[in-house]
């Protein structure tokens, strides 16, 4: 093969694939204007030296959802919610939902959500077709990417596998072999973003999205190890895999058994690239959709963008999905929670380690952007937040957390005004039987970082960026125990995408 110049495939190569981040979504092999990609045991493979034909050419790198490029596009699309989270992102509602069809339940350990909202939109002309991942019918648990021209085909990928599957390849042959303008696509995080960048590219197969549905994910497997390893230990062959899923433990199902494998057991067999990622729920997608677990048959579901909204909400009111708040359910909004915050830190720490950089790398143009340097920090806070007493429980505090999707409080000592902050993360820490007699006080973090409201953003923003502070306590100069507000990582962020002075949830 010929020697590939700096500025092509080898950016994808050196950046990513040597790196160990391909997790095999496809994005490349759909966008290489070539044709020179082809996935392989889901890798990409260069067929031929590409800048024969175009030199200079990085699009394949671009659109990676593993590279750093084009990301603040794709928080745009979904950065209209009035609501962030600084684990799940932003958000328009989150939902506790089930299909209802008894028969289409009863097929998958989840609440048959996700294939009930495509059935629906393809038999009622919304989408045009919809890629979805079946399973392989002499390997069951290997996915296999396809473009659904039915419902009923829709019905036969329901479940989930836990192997990667080339989604946005085929997403390009819904384009531009089937000439489909309408595509509804499912995916779990990484697909979610490639496709988001697609359309930040403005490819030649952008613009005909019509709906992208993200799975929570905790990371995908490498097959042929996972399968030796449930062959060796478990007795279980490939061709008889019904159903895998997570409920507590790992569970392999089959015609005959039931099997419970402890997730440490095949921790192992996590998918390099999955251990950097920092994204639990898809958090650009239209609507994110995952397991509610221990509820039986019940999905989590998360609105973000106003068409998803538009759209489930058509589905419930044509009898499609049940769907009731999970206010209710604190403890799956908290379990949720922590599963995101979990996976935030951990690809976040695994990413520091290869040298890059994460998360909050974006916000650092703020510096450089000339509007945006006068905004003082009154301007972007949060005013009149709910601050809680040192007094309540740690009980009372995840209700209320639970109640108003918020996971982060500052707290205030009776007569002493303000102590500290206390978070989801800390609250959990504490025993379940401790809960109801634990005093929010006692597990405060009392170590923040305070500012005052008539500092400029740019000021205090290395601070916030160079420590990895999620919030900063807004204090009242004329009163050293009052607090004005609050401000988040998420603020920033805001501030940075839309230029405006939005304010978040927290
Ligand atoms: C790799 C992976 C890891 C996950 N990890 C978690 C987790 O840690 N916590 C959690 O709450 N939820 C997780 N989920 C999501 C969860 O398993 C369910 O998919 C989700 O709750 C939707 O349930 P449902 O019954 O509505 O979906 P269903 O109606 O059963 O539809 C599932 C859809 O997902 C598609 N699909 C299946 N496998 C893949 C795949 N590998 N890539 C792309 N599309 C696929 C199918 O084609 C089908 O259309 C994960 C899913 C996957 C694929």
């Amino acid at each position: 093969m010929a020697t590939i110049s700096s500025f092509n495939y080898s950016h994808l190569e050196k950046k990513i694939l040597e790196k160990g981040l391909c997790s095999g979504c496809g994005t490349c092999e759909a966008t290489c204007p070539t044709g020179a990609l082809r996935l392989k045991e889901s890798k990409p493979h260069l067929q031929y030296d590409c800048t024969q034909f175009r030199d200079s050419c990085t699009i394949c790198h671009e659109v990676c959802p593993h590279s750093e490029m084009l990301l603040l596009d794709c928080i745009e699309a979904v950065s209209q919610a009035p609501e962030c989270n600084e684990a799940i992102g932003y958000f328009r509602k989150i939902l506790l939902a089930q299909s209802a069809d008894t028969k289409m339940r009863q097929q998958t350990a989840g609440g048959a959500v996700v294939t009930s909202l495509l059935s629906y939109g393809i038999d009622n002309k919304i989408f045009d077709s919809a890629i979805v991942s079946q399973s392989e019918q002499k390997d069951p648990a290997r996915p296999q990417p396809s473009v659904a021209l039915t419902s009923e085909e829709v019905v036969s990928a329901i479940g989930s596998k836990f192997f990667p599957s080339a989604t946005v390849s085929a997403y390009s042959d819904a384009v531009l072999r089937y000439g489909k303008t309408k595509v509804a696509v499912v995916g779990v995080p990484c697909h979610v973003l490639g496709l988001r960048k697609i359309e930040a590219w403005h490819h030649k197969i952008s613009g005909r999205q019509a709906m992208l549905i993200g799975l929570f994910c905790s990371g995908t497997f490498t097959q042929e190890p996972m399968m030796e390893f449930l062959k060796e230990t478990y007795n279980v062959e490939p061709s008889e895999i019904k159903q895998m899923y997570f409920a507590g433990q790992f569970i392999v199902e089959t015609e005959k058994a039931r099997i419970e494998v402890p997730v440490k057991e095949i921790k192992a067999f996590s998918r390099t690239s999955c251990k950097y990622c920092a994204d639990f729920t898809a958090e650009a997608a239209d609507i994110s959709i995952g397991s509610g677990h221990p509820l039986p048959n019940t999905s989590i579901v998360i609105l973000r963008t106003k068409r998803g909204e538009d759209f489930f909400y058509e589905a419930m009111e044509k009898g499609i999905i049940n769907a009731r708040g999970i206010k209710q359910e604190a403890k799956l909004f908290e379990h949720m929670i922590m599963a995101a915050l979990r996976k935030r830190a951990k690809g976040a720490t695994e990413t520091i380690k290869q040298g890059g950089t994460v998360r909050f790398s974006l916000a650092s143009m703020l510096m450089e952007t000339h509007p945006l340097a006068s905004i003082k920090v009154e301007d972007i806070m949060t005013p009149n937040i709910t601050v809680i007493s040192s007094e309540a429980t740690v009980s009372q505090l995840l209700e209320l957390m639970a109640t108003e999707n918020r996971i982060a409080y500052p707290v205030e000592e009776k007569g002493k005004g303000f102590l500290g902050i206390v978070t989801m993360e800390q609250a959990s820490k504490v025993d379940k039987d401790k809960r109801n007699e634990t005093l929010v006080g006692t597990i405060a973090n009392r170590a923040l970082k305070v500012v005052f409201p008539g500092k400029r953003i740019v000021e205090i923003f290395n601070e916030i960026s160079q420590q990895d502070l999620p919030q900063v306590i807004v204090q009242n100069p004329q009163n050293p125990k009052g607090t004005l507000g609050i401000i988040t990582q998420k603020d920033l962020m805001q501030l940075f995408v839309n230029g405006t002075n939005k304010k978040s949830n927290r």
